[in-house]
């Protein structure tokens, strides 16, 4: 997906001064950002915000659906670039069919993660299916860390197996989780996982205590650790915990997504599609877009126009702190 927000702000993250973990855990609440186009898709965005940028090394994360694609007119974005991350593409309902300048053409369908690494440069195409009736699911992004934010494009597909819980089921896409473990590869240690909770659930997952979490609830009412999240709402969770406790107060089933990772220590700038270090850096990105570049490629089979870039900022932002855990 790209960020097709008219006059993107250019957002700084990371680099959080060391402090001692807070036990409790917050709430990021989403903002809606409508995806452009003429029926304009709105998704549900948690990270990044000012509050946070970053969980781990995820640095986006927008949710969206269930959304009646008659009505909305479903996802259609045209070609467009990223550098210095991986996006992380995940489905409830419907399927989007994906094309890329390494010559990827794959369908993203429920339950099974393409990962999409930027590094250098890549472009790509994302559009729902014309059998879709329904569209529900999320994007994530994840930053790359400087030693390899220059690393070759690549396209990762997995399709994780269940994996019982005493009162749910989960679907490990990323890292390790309750006995799972996904051979998807990333670049800093990541977990990124779909739990299910029955009706009145509470179920305890052991996590890395060194590792900091998010759990973006898709339905149902949730509480993290005893903090109620409402459906679209981002739990964060400090690292040093050894377990972290699920429960479902509602009639019908929960979903929800559970990220995590090692605090990410670096300073990001955020800008459109691009992960970057400096101001210049993204600007340069910015320029071999514009100028049809090799670095980015060509996506073969959209019929359409690529996306062109929005304006620079005026402004030179310098990389925001991350507040810490
Ligand atoms: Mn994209």
């Amino acid at each position: 997906m790209s960020n097709t927000e008219a006059h993107p702000a250019e957002v700084g993250c990371g680099a959080r001064e060391n402090g001692t973990p807070a036990a409790g855990v917050e709430i990021l609440t989403a903002r809606e950002v409508p995806l452009g186009g003429p029926r304009a898709m709105t998704v549900r965005r948690t990270l990044p915000q000012r509050a946070r940028t970053l969980i781990g090394a995820w640095c986006f994360a927008d949710h969206y659906g269930p959304d009646a694609v008659s009505e909305s007119g479903g996802m259609n974005v045209p070609p467009h670039p990223h550098i210095g991350l991986q996006t992380v593409s995940w489905l409830f309902s419907g399927v989007i069919e994906h094309r890329d300048s390494l010559g990827s053409h794959a369908y993203v369908r429920p339950g099974e993660v393409n990962l999409m690494t930027g590094g250098r440069g890549i472009s790509h195409s994302e559009v729902s299916t014309p059998d879709t009736t329904v569209l529900h699911g999320v994007q994530l992004w994840v930053a790359l860390p400087a030693e390899h934010r220059d690393t070759a494009p690549d396209f990762q597909h997995h399709v994780p197996a269940p994996v019982a819980l005493d009162g749910g089921e989960a679907r490990v896409f990323l890292g390790s989780l309750a006995g799972d473990t996904s051979p998807v590869d990333t670049f800093t240690p990541l977990l990124g996982a779909e739990v299910t909770l029955a009706p009145g659930a509470a179920v305890t997952l052991d996590v890395d205590p060194g590792f900091e979490h998010g759990v973006l609830v898709d339905t149902g009412d949730v509480r993290v650790d005893g903090t109620a999240v409402r459906p679209a709402g981002l739990a964060y969770a400090a690292p040093e915990r050894h377990t972290l406790a699920l429960t479902n107060e509602s009639s019908g089933t929960a979903r929800a997504l559970l990220l995590g990772g090692p605090p990410f220590d670096e300073e990001l700038v955020m800008w459109w599609n691009f992960v970057g270090r400096t101001h210049d850096e993204v600007a340069a990105a910015r320029t071999d877009w514009e100028n049809e570049s090799e670095r980015f490629g060509r996506v073969e089979g959209y019929p359409g126009d690529r996306l062109p870039a929005p304006a620079l900022p005026n402004a030179t932002l310098s990389p925001r702190r991350n507040p810490a855990p």
